[in-house]
């Protein structure tokens, strides 16, 4: 059975790229009725921290991206590590290395001259530790091969060859006992069972060098798959103006957590020129081989679109509950509070197929249906209080007709804008556009009949009994 795995770095949030290597993984353990692991690789004891790693679950499961089992922390595997590096070590498979600090800048400075990558030299590769300088703590090397070459094949870059005269004797232990990234990489896939390998593909000349740690352990290397990664509109390196940023900063700007993985299973993979998928959908059709082989670019507007899409789809209630979850974060700024009460609750569902019609993120929608929420007194914007300054004229006596109205709903209360504004020689948006500067504070707003269907009559007539005296 497949065994995926998410193996990421608790020094930051889950950036989107991460998102979509953690997306690719469950996709993959999904459509083949597999599990998906997740690991949290936590040796570096300096830059890992508790925030990052609840920023990495918390962004999974916005994402709906569930792992099989206990999450496994690297950390807590060292004392394993160190007995696999001990073992290579009994095998003549690896060796003690007491190169000095100095000495290894030194290999440095002359592969800097040289205009090549560091490699160590192997100096003590054959030397008996009887030779040891005294008082200095060894790392444990492995003893890669000299000649030949090792080759990765990978599912979505193809074979991929080095030759084994590049690759130098990675250090495996480090002086002070602790793994290396590139030996707690291969113990933890291997013990977990890993069959698939699914990653950056920054990752795929370490792919290389754990294919020796495997070959030295005689254990089978799992499949790899090695993905281009994410990068600007403009080619380059996915920056933080590009989109680099935190899953939790797509929440924050208002994208569904449907949008985003939809959006994150296009970036580097298709499927004919389908867009729109769903979860199902994506399972179903989710493979490796079509993964393409050149980067992937960030595209914001595309992403938005797709959100646009997946908010008209979505049953209104769910969009307000969608809603309030980002009121903790950006209700206080917009007056609106951390939840909504009850009757706004209502009002906001009635008044939702229209607002959905035109806004791309739910923080759109909440500055779309700021009339919904507003105080008295309503605060106009400068071009509503323009367009109201031009036409609060054409609104007097409005009132007392629309309060007259018998049953009120948009037909009715449209009947009587109509009929006002031929009583007084005006075009309908001579009309419109002052009342709805008064009604909502805004120069746009969903139809207008419909808006003051919503607010009720009440709530209507006070507006524009406050703006029109
Ligand atoms: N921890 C590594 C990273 O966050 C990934 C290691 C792997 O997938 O093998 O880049």
């Amino acid at each position: 059975t497949v065994v995926t795995r998410f193996a990421p770095s608790p020094t930051g949030f889950l950036h989107i790229g991460g998102g979509r290597t953690a997306l690719f993984n469950w996709l993959y353990a999904k459509r083949h009725g597999g599990k998906m692991l997740l690991r949290i690789e936590d040796t570096d004891r300096e830059r890992s921290t508790e925030a990052a790693i609840q920023a990495i679950l918390d962004g999974l499961r916005w994402l709906g991206l569930d792992w099989d089992g206990d999450v496994v922390y690297q950390f807590s595997r060292a004392a394993r590590h160190k007995e696999v590096a001990e073992s290579l070590l009994a095998e003549g498979r690896a060796y003690y290395c007491y190169a000095s600090p100095q000495e290894l800048e030194e290999m440095r400075e002359s592969a800097r001259r040289e205009g090549r990558p560091m490699r160590y030299d192997g100096r003590w590769r054959d030397r008996d530790p009887s030779e040891a300088p005294a008082g200095v703590k060894p790392v444990i090397r492995l003893k890669a091969p000299l000649e030949g070459e090792t080759v990765v094949e990978d599912e979505v870059q193809g074979r991929v060859v080095w030759q084994n005269k590049d690759l130098d004797d990675l250090v495996l232990l480090r002086s002070d006992g602790t793994p290396t990234y590139m030996l707690a990489v291969v113990v933890d896939d291997h013990d977990m069972d890993i069959t698939h390998i699914i990653r950056g593909d920054d990752h795929l000349t370490n792919g290389a060098r754990q294919t020796q740690i495997y070959q030295a352990l005689g254990w089978s290397v799992p499949k790899m798959a090695h993905i281009p990664l994410i990068h600007g509109p403009d080619g380059a390196k996915l920056s933080k103006r590009h989109g680099a940023l935190g899953v939790e900063a797509y929440r924050s700007m208002g994208y569904l957590p449907s949008a985003v993985r939809n959006y994150l299973v296009r970036l580097g993979w298709s499927h004919g020129d389908q867009e729109i998928f769903s979860t199902q959908e994506m399972i179903d059709a989710f493979d490796l081989s079509s993964i393409g082989r050149s980067p992937a670019r960030f595209d914001f507007a595309k992403l938005e679109n797709l959100n646009g899409h997946y908010m008209r789809q979505a049953n209104d209630e769910d969009l307000v509950t969608a809603m309030e979850d980002l009121l903790p974060e950006l209700g206080e700024e917009r007056h609106i509070g951390r939840k909504f009460a009850p009757v706004l609750r209502e009002r906001l569902v009635a008044a939702m197929p229209g607002l959905k019609e035109r806004a791309k993120t739910l923080v759109e929608l909440l500055d779309s249906a700021y009339y919904l929420y507003a105080q008295h007194p309503l605060h106009l914007d400068e071009k509503a209080a323009s367009l109201l300054a031009d036409g609060r004229d054409r609104l007097t006596g409005i009132a007392a007709k629309l309060e007259a109205v018998a049953d009120w709903n948009a037909a009715s209360v449209e009947a009587v804008v109509r009929e006002h504004a031929e009583a007084i020689g005006a075009k309908l948006g001579q009309v419109a556009q002052p009342l709805r500067a008064a009604l909502t504070g805004r120069a746009t707003s969903p139809g207008l009949f419909d808006v003051m269907e919503v607010l009720g009559r009440d709530e209507t007539l006070s507006r524009l009994r406050f703006q029109v005296k």
